[in-house]
């Protein structure tokens, strides 16, 4: 134990504290299990927050990216390279949207898809006081663009003021969007599936009002799928399981699975209108190795059949969740798509969470009183076995 604790103390003394992190030093990763830099094992239903999809040492992966660590790095957005040509090809393809904007983090994703609807209502009208509608209760990330779109109050307010004109409306309340458009209303941002806000789906008929609302009103649709994207809910992305086609996606997260990317994705109209050249620019994104990781990412996706993984293993987590469910009464209701699940408790999690990182299981929260299950999309049904006798000898021991 000493040595664990030993870098605990100096990590608090090195980070800046904006963690609570769990007492536990992580040094490498098999498959679906994590160790501990004392060799303890954790069986992961986490994946790095949804990153992981692939699982640890995937040697494919690895190799992809030493490959192309010894070929080259970082080339800079002033040239071309081949894996981002063909990185975005991919995701054309995946997705049947049309221009790719690579970039380092899902936030930045965000601010990309912000910045295009509003430089798309600029240039149809010269102004500048355009409106978003974003959901209560949502996540979009940190920076302070995507952290104005994000309704959770106590994240924004500190950081006040926001950028403006954003107004709040709540998911599937299709009334509530309506009472918050105007004639400058630019864009409608939400998560397909909300994820931080405690694994809420969207509702088919809500997303096809809203679609239906936006192109009434040439309004753009944003739909974030940085954590519900790439595979987690059984389709590429969760709006493809509705067919309700956004103008702009935002990804990341499992897109690189590890390696730092994001991307912001849209048609060829919204595209062709909104930003261009001196507009926006980064140093890293997409560079040679990020982009390197996106495809040997989405070449495996295809080769290891992840999604149908993803039906057969989401199907039967399900079950089990449903089956605990039903059995402790402190367990209030199942929801989610695919490997993307909650379970909603009666009161705040924490101790649950604690007790099975001792049992070596590894779980988080999406809220004080909901347990988020996003494990890596290639787990398999006994590993879902594994979890659900972990969790349930701890909530018979909570009882
Ligand atoms: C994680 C997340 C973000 C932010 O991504 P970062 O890479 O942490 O900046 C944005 N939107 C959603 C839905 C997320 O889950």
């Amino acid at each position: 134990m000493e040595t664990m604790k030993a870098y605990i103390k100096e990590a608090e003394k090195a980070l800046l504290h904006t963690y609570n992190r769990y007492q536990v030093v992580l040094d490498k990763g098999d498959g679906v299990y994590l160790y501990d830099i004392e060799g303890k094992k954790y069986l992961d239903f986490c994946a790095g927050i949804a990153v992981f999809a692939l699982g640890y040492n995937n040697k494919s992966y690895n190799d992809a990216l030493k490959a192309q660590i010894d070929k080259v790095i970082h080339t800079s957005n002033y040239y071309y390279n081949v894996p981002a040509i063909e990185a975005a090809k991919k995701i054309k393809e995946v997705s049947g949207l049309d221009r790719v904007f690579f970039t380092n983090s899902g936030a930045e994703a965000v601010e990309g898809a912000i910045k295009a609807a509003r430089k798309y209502a600029y240039l149809k009208d010269s102004c500048t006081d355009h409106e978003i509608i974003a959901m209560e209760h949502s996540f979009h990330g940190r920076t302070m663009g995507a952290l104005s779109v994000t309704g959770n109050p106590k994240y924004r307010e500190a950081f006040e003021p926001m950028i403006g004109h954003i107004r709040f409306a709540r998911l599937n309340d299709f009334d509530s969007v309506l009472a918050n458009v105007t004639e400058k209303t630019c864009a409608i941002i939400l998560e397909t599936v909300q994820g931080e806000g405690g694994i809420i789906p969207a509702r088919e008929d809500f997303l096809r009002q809203v679609k239906a609302l936006c192109e009434e009103k040439d309004i753009l649709l944003i739909l974030d799928e940085i954590q519900c994207g790439m595979g987690r809910t059984g389709e590429m992305f969760a709006w493809q399981r509705y067919g309700v086609k956004p103008d702009i996606m935002t990804c990341a997260k499992a897109l690189g699975c590890g390696v730092p990317v994001g991307a912001f994705v849209l048609t060829e109209r919204v595209g062709a209108a909104s930003l261009t050249s001196g507009d926006h620019g980064t140093t890293y994104g997409g560079n040679p190795l990020a982009a390197a990781a996106v495809n040997i990412v989405l070449d495996l996706f295809e080769q290891n059949h992840i999604i149908d993984n993803v039906k057969e293993t989401g199907a039967y987590l399900e079950e089990k969740l449903e089956s605990l469910a039903a059995e402790f009464d402190c367990i209030t209701e199942r929801r989610g798509l695919g490997l993307m699940q909650g379970l909603v408790f009666e009161s705040p999690v924490n101790n649950v969470i604690n007790a099975a990182l001792e049992k070596g299981l590894i779980l988080i929260n999406a809220g004080a009183n909901i347990i988020r299950f996003i494990p890596p999309l290639v787990i398999g049904k006994e590993n879902v076995d594994e979890m659900t006798q972990i969790l349930r000898e701890c909530l018979l021991e909570l009882q």
